[in-house]
């Protein structure tokens, strides 16, 4: 797929919460997490929706756009169900409006003859949600498929040469952060074109919920799942694996009224992330503690506001690393990226 000055196409989701679902898997209620619980989504819905986002987008950016099916098994689907959502996207496919569309999907459902339908519509991208490569993991989860189906379906996917993305979730009942860093191990090994992590929260409704009311189940911290996130994050990436998204993204509704019971959740916890391996990576080249009381530190602009971290916690970190104030941080573009300089001002 050509990349827009965006770098990344622009995605344009629509939800099928639970469709297609052989049960319900025991962290889930997409209904809550996607906010649209009005009913099935018709082909009408579809393209009204992609019109608007095809308009709104061209007052903004141009660039290439994908429309992505979420929430639901899409590859289970009953096939007319499938051809009448693929379909209602052609005008803007035939447009060149829309540039191609993503699915997300189970690893156990996945078979060629679907994935030839699939095809033939324009769809490029299949998301997987593995959620582990633990057996174990997937069996207290309820998950009702193993780590095999999800080598398996990377496979085929592969084969028929769709771009692979996978869904994996820390935090899982049973998980440990040894396991989930043996998941990570195991799915470079698949060579996926791109990954996201969804820590797991506990999500009212949900037969997790159930298990954490009664003291069977415990939510990760939010620290345990920043540091998680962030040492799988630099693994994948480390191996040219993008990490796409880090932590739900939620609507509004679903904080409101309790619906989410535990979990680590926080509302920029991808950026949080993100910053925290900034951190990592610039750290060796701050000034050592006590080697400078108060600095400048100058960077390319775009990485600043990962070097000041959410509400400068960053900064207040680096200033326990070092012992040094830091009295400013300025954009400087001879900077090379990824990297700090820094003066001494004391
Ligand atoms: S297969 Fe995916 S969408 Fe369906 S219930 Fe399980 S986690 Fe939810």
């Amino acid at each position: 797929m050509s990349k827009g000055k965006r770098g990344r196409p622009l995605i344009i989701p629509l939800f099928i919460p639970n469709e297609g679902c052989p049960h319900r898997c025991v962290f889930c209620h997409q209904e809550k997490i996607t906010s649209q619980p009005h009913g099935p989504l018709d082909g009408n819905a579809v393209q009204e929706v992609v019109r608007l986002s095809v308009q709104a987008g061209d007052c903004r950016e141009p660039g290439p756009r994908q429309v992505a099916f979420y929430g639901g098994t899409f590859t289970s689907l009953p096939i007319e169900r499938m051809r009448a959502l693929l379909g209602a996207v052609q005008p803007f496919l035939e447009m060149g409006l829309v540039e191609s569309i993503r699915v997300s999907t189970r690893p156990d459902a996945v078979d060629r003859d679907r994935l030839g339908v699939m095809k033939g519509f324009g769809v490029s991208t299949v998301e997987l949600g593995a959620q582990s490569m633990d057996d174990e993991v997937l069996h207290l989860t309820k998950r009702g498929h193993g780590a095999e189906d999800t080598v398996k379906a990377v496979s085929m996917l592969k084969e028929q040469g769709f771009r692979v993305g996978i869904q994996l979730m820390p935090g899982l009942p049973g998980d440990s952060r040894e396991r989930f860093r043996r998941t990570v191990e195991r799915v470079i090994d698949l060579r996926p074109d791109m990954a996201r992590l969804y820590p797991v929260l506990v999500i009212r409704g949900t037969e997790l919920a159930e298990w954490f009311r009664r003291g069977s189940y415990k939510a990760l911290e939010l620290e345990d799942a920043l540091e998680i996130c962030r040492e799988s994050c630099m693994a994948l990436e480390g191996e040219g694996i993008p990490v796409i998204r880090i932590g739900l993204l939620t609507p509004p509704s679903l904080f409101q009224g309790g619906q989410v019971l535990a979990g680590p959740w926080h509302g920029c916890f991808g950026y949080l992330v993100r910053a925290g391996i900034h951190l990592k990576k610039i750290a060796g080249l701050l000034p050592g503690h006590g080697e400078a009381k108060e600095i400048r530190i100058r960077a390319p602009g775009k990485e600043i506001p990962l070097i000041r971290g959410f509400k400068n916690q960053g900064l207040r970190e680096i200033e326990r690393m070092t012992g040094a104030a830091v009295i400013r941080v300025v954009p400087d573009e001879s900077v090379e990226k990824g990297r700090v300089e820094w003066d001494r001002m004391a």
